[in-house]
């Protein structure tokens, strides 16, 4: 058997697994498990930008930004979490700067900044300048920032290694079984303290932005391991998908002053959110679009709508909304402005569609994009296994994958790198701290058994179902019944149809019986874990009888603060889920309607 034995162990290489390392190195010896070579992961998709308020080209303060993120989580991020995080966020960005993160700049030097949804200044309520950005990469720099840094800190990497389950002693973890992808070999890693950074699950659906590794291993894992899942029901729908393929147009693009338009050529989020218009928060526009698509006005009628950064248009309603550039002047841009500004997009759009954005308007619809749930986490990354918050020895979770939470029924743009960052950090050090103060526990004669198991499950089945053609099942009926809109007939009938696939799932076909690079089996696996966390997804979202944030239900269209004011957590057993609730954290703002 090969086994490893390490301080502390991180799974996952993205910018929290990378954050979580880097501080976990500095005081303890410590290893990476990635399933990806790191600097793929999916942090190096992201575009737009990390918030922060700096307050470079205007006024902005992190109390300010603390507001929109609670006002944007629909009252139900935990406000003392979430002041946390968006008071770490200034120091946290000029930290990456220092480490050699290459920022784009003003005129002056300082970090360039620039308006995304929901961020606004506080006593106008339009929108403020607090994304900071690298062009549209600015996810791809963080990554290969914090690389540099982990190596440079001889953090261990073992890449291409596959964690399928975790290890537990008396409810402590102690370390994590992985599959080696080159030999299909199991190791141990044994550890005082293990952190999940493994990130999203937005595979579930058809339609979506997210990376195929996007499979929600993490949450599969503890969840199989009595642990609960928080918030399931919360998935963030991003307005601007590329028509079918669901390849994500960034918000920077609207903050740079596209706008959205529907076949009349209507602005439409005018009539929606009448101050902040097309930079409202993602949520309200994904509805909005659905709904114009709904009422026919989708372009020829079909489910997309324009996104429009032609100069022309963006200097025609830059004027109408007396839009200004940091030094007074009017905002007026130039087709080269818009080349260098969002780069990727530009590029992105003529590959893959044959649109050119500087001359031709971009065929967008929403698109799944985000968890809001997963591991419940407290804000140092400690795991929390029930609703009483008491946490598991030993076991923490940043980023993607964990739930804090401190982006409630919704988040706004810019804040999943900013909790990356934060909550990675914190969680580094704290698991550091954790296994500087205890002894490793001896680890249990079957500590392999159940990933054995699994594996050999899938490797024996003789059965014909296959893998495709159940996941295409499921992330169809995910989208037409747990997406942008839902109802009590439609969730149901999800509930059903995946716990069907499930069956089916028992019989599935692994082509491939070998052991060297046997995707195969590992995709397999991956789509178990996606049914697992679809039926929980859909069953926390049936159960949730209102519409706050991205959950949006025709038949209880109202928030209901009464008795919807908390957090869900889910334990998923072989024939049930069970689900139980804690109360929301409420510390200065008293929740109120939404305007945008
Ligand atoms: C297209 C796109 C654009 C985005 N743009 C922005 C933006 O502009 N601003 C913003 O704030 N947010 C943005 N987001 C969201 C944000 O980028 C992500 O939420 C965040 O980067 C997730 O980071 P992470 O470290 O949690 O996970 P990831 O970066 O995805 O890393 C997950 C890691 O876990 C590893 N892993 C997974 N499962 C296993 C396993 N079983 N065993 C071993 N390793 C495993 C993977 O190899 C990978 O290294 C965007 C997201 C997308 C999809």
């Amino acid at each position: 058997m090969n086994i490893h034995k390490f301080e502390v162990i991180v799974v996952g290489a993205g910018g929290a697994g990378l954050m979580a390392a880097l501080y976990a190195s500095r005081n303890a010896d410590t290893a990476v498990i990635s399933k990806l070579y790191p600097t793929r992961s999916h942090t190096g998709a992201a575009q737009g930008g990390v918030g922060a308020a700096l307050g470079n080209t205007e006024e902005d303060y992190p109390e300010w930004h603390t507001y929109d993120t609670v006002k944007g989580s629909d009252y139900l991020g935990d406000q003392e979490e979430i002041e946390f995080m968006c008071s770490e966020a200034v120091s946290t960005v000029y930290e990456l700067e220092h480490m050699g993160l290459p920022f784009s700049r003003t005129p002056e030097g300082k970090i360039a900044q620039r308006p995304f949804g929901g961020h606004t200044n506080n006593k106008t309520g339009k929108p403020v300048r607090r994304a900071c950005y690298a062009a549209d990469r600015t996810g791809h720099m963080i990554l290969q920032t914090l690389y540099q840094q982990c190596i440079k800190n001889n953090v261990n990497f073992y890449d291409e290694f596959q964690v399928i389950d975790l290890i537990t002693v008396n409810g402590a973890a102690a370390g994590v079984v992985a599959v080696e992808l080159l030999t299909g070999e199991l190791h141990i890693f044994h550890a005082k303290s293990v952190i999940f950074a493994t990130g999203g699950h937005g595979r579930i659906w058809e339609i979506t932005s997210n990376a195929y590794a996007y499979s929600g291993d993490g949450v599969a894992i503890t969840l199989r391991r009595g642990i609960p899942a928080e918030d399931m029901e919360f998935f963030q729908f991003h307005p601007t998908g590329i028509y079918r393929l669901g390849i994500l147009i960034t918000e920077g693009v609207r903050g740079e002053g596209g706008v959205l338009l529907n076949d009349k050529g209507e602005r439409f989020m005018e009539q929606y959110a009448p101050t902040v218009k097309d930079l409202a928060s993602r949520d309200v526009i994904s509805r909005a679009m659905y709904l114009e698509m709904q009422a026919g006005r989708g372009i020829g009628g079909k489910r997309y709508m324009h996104l429009d950064v032609r100069p022309e248009t963006v200097n025609k309603y830059a004027a109408s909304d007396g839009r200004k550039r940091p030094d007074g002047s009017p905002y007026v841009v130039t087709a080269e402005e818009i080349l260098s500004k969002l780069p990727d997009i530009v590029d992105f759009c003529r590959t893959y569609l044959g649109v050119d954005p500087v001359t031709q308007p971009m065929p967008v619809q929403p698109t799944a994009h985000y968890a809001m749930g997963g591991i419940p986490t407290n804000k140092f990354g400690e795991v929390v296994i029930d609703e009483k918050n008491t946490t598991m020895p030993g076991l923490f979770a940043a980023g993607e994958v964990a739930c804090v939470s401190v982006h409630g029924a919704n988040r706004l743009g810019t804040n999943s790198l900013l909790d990356i960052l934060v909550f990675g950090k914190y969680s580094g050090m704290k698991a550091a701290e954790f296994a500087k103060g205890v002894d490793f526990l001896s680890l249990p004669s079957d500590a392999t058994d159940f990933a054995r198991a699994q594996i050999d499950e899938l490797l024996s089945s003789s059965g014909d179902e296959r893998p495709e053609e159940l996941g295409n099942k499921m992330k169809s009926v995910m989208n037409d019944h747990v997406g942008v809109f839902r109802t009590e007939e439609g969730m149901t009938k999800a509930v059903e149809a995946i716990r069907e696939l499930k069956a089916r799932f028992k019989n599935i076909r692994v082509e491939d019986k070998g052991k060297i690079f046997n995707t195969d089996l590992l995709t397999a696996w991956e789509l178990g874990n996606l049914l697992d966390l679809a039926e929980v997804t859909a069953a926390a979202a049936l159960a949730r009888k209102e519409s706050r944030g991205a959950h949006a239900r025709e038949d209880y269209p109202k928030r209901d603060d009464k008795n919807w004011m908390k957090h869900s957590f889910a334990w998923l057993s072989e024939d049930k889920i069970e689900l139980r609730y804690k109360p929301v954290v409420i510390t200065r703002f008293e929740p109120k309607e939404r305007v945008y």
